[in-house]
């Protein structure tokens, strides 16, 4: 596997392999790599000739009080990560070499930037699609891979390609998860064993809501409810959302259908997590 750090290096690379007639697949991320890239990595080595991955935390994306400079790094751990997953090429730029300077010109995402999400971290999702345009401008890939996850970031970069006909297709992939549930993120590495415990109540209480609408319920508070009964049962938590919501819009809905997402935050201790069910067909 080859690393970069320019945006010129990237360039030259990707071209010699678009040059071979090879398809291009790019997986963005912030790096502290673990099982939930790793599905993205080998799903994309599975559909494409030539697979980039991005490692960049990126400030744009994180407001003045969150964790940007505590965010968890191993550089050694994801080149072992990515040379197992058989990835062609490293882009790991600077923050010089991204951001020479603060960009002027930003993306506004709309109220998709505001709901949920973007109500607990204002400019977040703003600060996601700015980096994420930048990004599938430099690497050109003919796919770009997201994590169900990250459900509201997913819908922002879908709505920007359509939005600004951006040429690259989204593929998204279902969420990884831990064997109690827990959905794998590099925040995890935050929590204390206590708070590990207490944050399975996030995908517990998505199960009860899914559960809710299993058995019949159509009444959308009535489904956020059951969610957030066992949620709250986690003691100290800080539930910020439990919300059923269209996952283009993240507009609440007032019918629920298959489909649509069963979204929740929270705080355990210093630790913000999201996670996500979707409806499925009843
Ligand atoms: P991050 O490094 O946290 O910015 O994440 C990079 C990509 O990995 C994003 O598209 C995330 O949605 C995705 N991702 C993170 N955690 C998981 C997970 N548990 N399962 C699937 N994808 C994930």
């Amino acid at each position: 596997m080859r690393a970069v750090a320019t945006s010129a290096e990237l360039g030259a690379a990707v071209q010699a392999a678009r040059s071979e007639g090879v398809e291009v697949g790019f997986v963005p991320t912030m790096g502290a790599l673990h099982a939930g890239h790793r599905s993205l990595l080998a799903r994309a080595r599975g559909e494409t000739g030539f697979v980039v991955v991005s490692i960049f935390v990126n400030p744009l994306q994180f407001g003045p009080n969150e964790d940007f400079s505590l965010y968890p790094r191993d550089r050694s751990g994801d080149l072992d990560v990515l040379r197992q997953e058989g990835v062609d090429l490293l882009f790991a730029p600077d923050q010089a070499e991204m951001w020479p300077e603060p960009p002027m010109v930003r993306l506004d995402v709309g109220p998709l930037g505001t709901r949920l999400e973007g109500e607990f971290r204002p400019g977040h999702l703003h600060g996601v699609a700015t980096v994420v345009a930048k990004l599938l401008h430099q690497v050109g890939p003919a796919r770009a891979y997201f994590g169900q996850k990250d459900a509201q970031q997913l819908a922002v970069v879908r709505r920007m390609v359509a939005d600004l006909a951006f040429p690259n297709q989204i593929v998204a992939c279902p969420t990884v998860r831990e064997h109690d549930g827990l959905a794998v993120s590099s925040r995890n590495a935050y929590l204390s064993a206590e708070e590990r415990v207490r944050a399975t109540a996030l995908n517990r209480g998505l199960r009860s809501g899914l559960q809710a609408w299993r058995q019949g319920e159509r009444d959308p508070a009535r489904i956020e409810a059951a969610a957030m009964a066992l949620v709250q049962a986690a003691l100290a938590i800080e539930v910020q959302y439990v919300a059923l919501v269209d996952p283009d819009s993240f507009e609440p809905v007032q019918m629920p259908q298959a489909g649509h997402l069963l979204a929740v935050a929270a705080r355990i201790g210093q630790t913000r997590l999201i996670d996500n069910l979707v409806l499925e067909e009843a």
